[in-house]
């Protein structure tokens, strides 16, 4: 046991939802029911709450936040002004309840994290851990495009220097010291599992299996994963600007060659107008260029965003 590390810590349990409405009453309920066994044993302290953040949701889901809170005090939330995106969710949630916990726990409305991992998480934060990452054993519950385009993803963000762990997605405990080193991370563009990577400090991981979702449909359709990756890829590396080089320089080399080939062949063969050499050169380098515009056009909207710095996301109301 580390000195001055409390054995029943303030813990925090953080909910992102958006449009739970089916699912949330139950979650709410099994959540509850873990926070006051952990109390009833100790191994948290009585000033332990479950906060509930309402990421602009058109459904009940803020009138059952809303109920729950007025049954049991220990339920708290959040509600933010419009639809910010799970990641700002999840930074709203920590960054409101940074001073009243020793740590928190984020985990999805939907329950498909394993709840019964949060004591073993709890167990390591009293060891030292400032990171407790819950790690998905298998991705059996998945489906093969999801299983694929995760495994690309991973791949591609180790390939570009980003040390992010696999198979970890928004599960995690945080310390308190953690929680307020968000502060100094003032980017629009969050990508929360980058961020920890880059924090440092004492890390550990819990395993266990994701379930699939009881009720309710994915929050995330295919354009918000593709533009988390996409955060996750632009925000964190520069690795798509040195692809660009590298394909400037490999067809700077080719038209070289290409040169050489054209000027001996116009020199020492008869050539006739070369109709197939102009197009396949034209297109390719047409191309390239395309992409490489496009690219550097994509880092170019992300700094336009980060210098108007725009709040990441509005409080409309809070329950204490
Ligand atoms: N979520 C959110 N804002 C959004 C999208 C999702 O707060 O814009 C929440 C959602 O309510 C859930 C969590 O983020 O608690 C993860 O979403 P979901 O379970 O739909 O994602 P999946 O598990 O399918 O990747
Ligand atoms: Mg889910």
């Amino acid at each position: 046991m580390l000195a001055g590390r409390s054995t029943s810590p303030r813990l925090a349990i953080i909910v992102p939802c958006y449009n739970e409405e089916l699912i949330l009453p139950d979650s709410l309920n099994q959540l509850l029911m873990l926070l006051y066994s952990l109390i009833g044993k100790k191994q948290i302290s009585e000033e332990s709450f479950l906060y509930c953040v309402d990421d602009g949701s058109q459904d009940r889901t803020w009138e059952i936040i809303l109920n729950k809170h007025q049954a049991d005090e220990k339920v708290k939330g959040l509600r933010l002004s419009r639809n910010a995106g799970h990641q700002n969710a999840l930074l709203a949630g920590l960054l409101n309840i940074q001073n009243n916990v020793d740590c928190a726990i984020t985990i999805d409305a939907d329950l498909q994290d394993d709840i019964n991992a949060i004591p073993t998480m709890l167990d390591h934060f009293k060891e030292g851990s400032d990171i407790v990452y819950g790690v998905r054993q298998s991705r059996k519950t998945d489906s093969f495009l999801k299983r694929f385009t995760a495994l690309t993803f991973y791949k591609l963000m180790r390939y570009s220097g980003s040390n992010i762990v696999f198979n970890h997605a928004d599960f995690r405990l945080l310390s308190q010291k953690i929680i307020k080193e968000l502060n100094n991370f003032k980017e629009s563009n969050v990508f929360l599992r980058g961020i920890f990577s880059l924090m440092g400090f004492k890390s550990s991981q819990v395993h266990y299996d994701r379930n699939i979702r009881a009720l309710g449909t994915t929050k995330y359709s295919l354009r918000k994963m593709i533009s988390l990756a996409w955060e996750g890829l632009i925000s964190f590396s520069q690795a798509p600007l040195e692809f660009i080089l590298i394909s400037g320089v490999i067809s700077f080399i080719t038209s070289i060659g290409m040169a050489v080939w054209v000027l001996s062949a116009k020199f020492f063969s008869h050539t006739t107008p070369g109709w197939a050499s102009i197009m396949v050169p034209l297109c390719f380098i047409g191309g390239v260029q395309l992409l490489s515009i496009g690219i550097i056009g994509e880092y170019l909207a992300k700094i336009y965003l980060e210098v108007k710095q725009r709040p990441r996301y509005i409080k409309d109301t809070e329950l204490h």
